[in-house]
């Protein structure tokens, strides 16, 4: 027998049997789920994790993109979860996203919220929608646009490798997909011995035909029409991906639809299923992946071999919130840089973001890079503000070093507005976790002597240095006198005032200023590197500088 679509008559019989409990229609659906009365240009666009419980630099970019797009456009951002994978799913995965996001300022207006959802196009958690999409899902069998499909897994494993062996392209498609053109008595048959059965997209579209489609981030793109009859809804009656992406957006009126490039190759399917279902296409904007170097090639963040692809990372290395989000935009939009050079004290939320200036190929993520925004960023902050955010971090991460800082708060104020403030703020830190090697030896149990002394003086020259410095020191001095006495010791000690003078004559120097200073440094600090070291020892105080100088003398005595 010739086989051929079912015919209405048919399909009416068997939608009965198929969607016995569908009463509400499409129209009704429509009614209750209006368009949005937003001024014009206003853009509505949302958030669709799986709450999988993995919070990643990638969920970020998506979502600074859609929150700057719907926030600057006096739109509408919503977040909906995508559940209908119940496997993957993690207990409290939703109310870790929505905190980690709002960490990075990143609001939602409507949808998914702890303890529940707000918003008048819910529900907003796709495992309670089943019956919305078994609305649409009867619509499109009535229409002959979908049909119920019984093959078994293994039935589908052979015709895999049916299609292998004759070198076809895979897929349940055209002559492959055997209950495509099934009759009605083969379907009531199925159905009477309770076969498992997933409901499938009839599709029209060929091969050989191409759709030009603008992605907005893309760009103009040729994509080739879609044959596969994929599946709509699953054998327990869940949707797949594509199914509740067309339905979800088009009743929650999304206009702007940002993800991951990595549902490019489906955008064919979706654009049919959109068109079969009557729906208004929403705009594109398929963003590239985050990729970084991997010696001299590029290749994606991988979940597998990069810590830095997870959120927890910056908080655990203590990246400030505003850093992270500073280089995100950075990486995003190619002329956030110059506006930061142009606006050097705007906030970055007044950037006017713009999805034109995206990378169509992905961004590039350097680590180096965000180290170097964090520095700026951290050091435009106040000293207070550095010590809210330190107390913050310490307390998780290093309760020790937090429990000193706390002790005496004008002490820790006193160290962090060194080099603070100014034209030219110092740049020591880019996270919090460097704060212990920045700062520690500010406090005795914490002092480590951690670099040598400068190689090219004597032990002799050392000692001679730090006992002739040492009834010289008043804690009273400020800098000009403190560097003063500093130079005339060296000057008398056969040390070049100025490293220039030693530079043009090396000969009749035992080395220039720089190294006596270093001396005193080590000394001091237990580091050649250190903030202002006569601020430093003025917060010190005598009694300590006076005796980290003694010890060492008696170090290199012993
Ligand atoms: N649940 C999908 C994902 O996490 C959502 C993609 C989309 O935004 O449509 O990749």
């Amino acid at each position: 027998m010739e086989k051929r679509p079912l015919n209405p008559e048919e399909r009416n019989e068997l939608c009965a049997i198929l969607f016995p409990n569908v009463t509400i229609t499409p129209e009704e659906l429509e009614e209750k789920f209006p368009p949005r009365s937003l001024p014009e240009g206003a853009v509505v666009s949302r958030m669709a994790p799986s709450p999988t419980g993995f919070v990643h630099l990638g969920n970020l970019v998506q979502g600074l993109t859609s929150e700057r797009m719907s926030h600057q456009s006096g739109g509408v951002l919503f977040l909906r979860v995508e559940d209908t994978d119940a496997k993957r799913e993690v207990a409290g995965a939703i109310d870790v996203l929505i905190e980690t996001l709002s960490h990075y300022g990143i609001q939602f207006d409507e949808g998914a919220s702890i303890g529940g959802e707000v918003g008048n196009y819910g529900p907003y958690y796709q495992r309670l929608r089943k019956e919305i999409y078994h609305v649409y899902a009867k619509k499109l069998f009535l229409e002959g646009l979908a049909y119920p499909c019984f093959c078994s897994e293994e039935e589908l494993a052979a015709i895999h490798e049916q299609q292998e062996a004759e070198k076809a392209n895979f897929g349940y498609f055209g002559k492959w997909a055997k209950w495509r053109d099934a009759s009605l008595a083969d379907i009531q048959s199925a159905l009477a011995e309770n076969k498992p059965f997933v409901l499938r997209f009839r599709s029209t579209g060929s091969l050989e035909n191409k759709i030009h489609f603008t992605d907005l981030i893309k760009g103009d793109l040729e994509i080739t029409e879609n044959d596969i009859d994929h599946v709509l809804l699953k054998s327990d009656g869940i949707p797949t991906y594509h199914f509740a992406h067309a339905v979800d957006d088009h009743l929650m009126r999304t206009t702007h639809v940002v993800r991951g490039d990595e549902w490019l190759s489906t955008l064919p399917f979706h654009l049919q299923l959109f068109r079969a279902l009557g729906f208004r296409t929403p705009k594109y904007l398929h963003i590239g992946p985050l990729m970084k170097m991997d010696g001299t090639s590029k290749r994606k963040l991988s979940k597998r071999k990069d810590p830095e692809l997870a959120l927890t990372f910056y908080k655990a290395e203590g990246f400030p919130v505003e850093a992270v989000y500073e280089y995100i935009l950075t990486i995003l939009n190619s002329n956030f840089e110059d506006w930061r050079r142009a606006n050097p004290d705007t906030p970055a939320s007044e950037f006017r973001f713009s999805y034109k200036k995206m990378n169509p190929a992905g961004s590039l993520f350097d680590k180096m890079k965000l180290l170097d925004v964090s520095k700026n960023v951290i050091a435009k902050m106040t000293a207070e503000k550095v010590l809210e955010l330190v107390l913050e971090w310490t307390a998780e991460f290093d309760p020790e070093l937090c429990g000193f800082l706390s002790a005496d708060r004008e002490k820790a104020l006193a160290i962090l507005s060194i080099g603070r403030g100014g034209a030219k703020p110092r740049k020591d830190i880019a996270v919090w976790s460097e704060m212990r090697e920045y700062l520690g030896f500010f406090y005795d149990d914490l002092f480590v002597e951690k670099d040598p002394m400068p190689e090219n003086l004597s032990k002799e020259d050392i000692k001679e240095i730090l006992t002739q410095y040492l009834p010289l020191y008043s804690p009273k001095d400020d800098g000009t006198v403190w560097f003063e006495k500093l130079t005339q010791l060296a000057v008398s000690l056969g040390f070049a005032a100025k490293p220039k003078e030693y530079k043009q004559n090396p000969q009749a120097y035992k080395g220039h200023i720089g190294d006596v200073s270093m001396v005193l440094r080590v000394a001091v600090t237990g580091k050649t590197a250190s903030p202002d070291l006569c601020s430093c020892m003025q917060i010190l105080g005598k009694e300590t500088v006076c005796r980290r100088i003694q010890n060492t003398i008696a170090k290199l005595n012993g």
